[in-house]
């Protein structure tokens, strides 16, 4: 049912409250899976199926895939640790699984006083990948978090800085993470102006989407967007140039209405593209044409179609 018909059947007290339908395990919601798939395919830029949600059945999320209309996932280690995981996953899955590694708040503050050596092994596990045709896509994600108690400010600053500088030594693009750290983040972007990338699961109002647009960054939208509360979220989706736009799930967390409450999977990326179809005023098939497009290009990553059968 649409959104505007869902939301109208609560206001005249003929159908349950659409939020708490979306939050509870929804009869009504295709599995992600089932869904049909649509023409262009679709690269989820951010994506943790290492992690343990996916212990049961990782092989059947990854094995569907294809038939789910993604042509590929950009699959994010979050450590060195992590990195191990995803790099199995990356040589099991050549074709269909892309990677990131960094040290993102959480592992700098796990490191504490050894963040230099595990600075020192990100260096060495980029060393020994890039010239291989496995080489990490993206360095990330790094970034700032405030919103956890993790290291203080001023060290999350530094550390960020210092994967920057890393991730401009490697020429790679950076993913970002950034959680109630805008302008501590914007200081510390706007003074590397050697790195671009991606500012994953942007929220924030269209002045923070302008800022970081005219820094020269892509954002890159999730379930997030699709949520009712978040209207300026969708309000920013809206003015990104499509050049600039990205798409993502960031499974297992952040699943899209219809599917809150549920573990997130790439399949249920598409739901993110209607959405922002519908805020754009543009068809599914263009938002997924454009952020395929984009990711291929800033991740170094092949197009799943030929130019010549596909203009947009
Ligand atoms: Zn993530």
């Amino acid at each position: 049912m649409p959104g505007l018909a869902r939301v109208a059947l609560a206001w005249l007290g003929q159908g349950p409250d659409w939020v708490d339908m979306a939050r509870k395990e929804s009869p009504a919601a295709v599995h992600p899976r089932a869904l049909e798939p649509l023409a262009v395919p679709l690269i989820d830029t951010h994506c943790h199926l290492s992690n343990g949600r996916f212990d049961a059945d990782r092989e059947d999320v990854i094995a569907a895939l294809p038939s789910c209309g993604l042509a590929a996932v950009m699959c994010i280690a979050t450590g060195l640790e992590d990195a191990m995981a995803v790099r199995a996953l990356v040589a099991r899955h050549p074709q269909l699984i892309f990677w990131s590694v960094g040290l993102d708040p959480f592992s700098c503050c796990e490191a504490g006083a050894d963040f230099p050596a595990a600075l020192a092994g990100l260096r060495r596990l980029l060393d020994e990948t890039m010239a291989t045709a496995q080489a990490p896509r993206a360095l990330g994600e790094i970034g700032l978090e405030y919103f956890h108690t993790l290291n203080a400010k001023p060290v999350q600053a530094e550390q960020l800085a210092l994967q920057l500088d890393l991730a401009a030594e490697f020429s790679l693009p950076v993913v970002i993470h950034c959680r109630d750290a805008f302008d501590d983040l914007y200081a510390v972007l706007r003074d590397h102006p050697r790195n671009q990338g991606i500012i994953h699961s942007f929220i924030g109002p269209p002045e923070h989407a302008r800022a970081w647009l005219d820094l020269g960054w892509h954002l890159s939208f999730n379930g997030t967007v699709t949520y009712p509360a978040n209207q300026f979220l969708r309000d920013a989706a809206a003015l990104v140039p499509a050049d600039r736009l990205l798409i993502e799930t960031d499974a297992p967390y952040l699943p899209p209405v219809p599917w809150r409450g549920r573990r997130c999977e790439p399949a249920l990326v598409r739901y993110t593209v209607e959405c922002l179809a519908e805020v754009r005023g543009e068809r599914p098939d263009d938002v997924a044409a454009w952020t395929t497009r984009n990711a291929c290009k800033l991740l170094n990553i092949p197009l799943p179609w030929s130019d010549s059968n596909f203009s947009i």
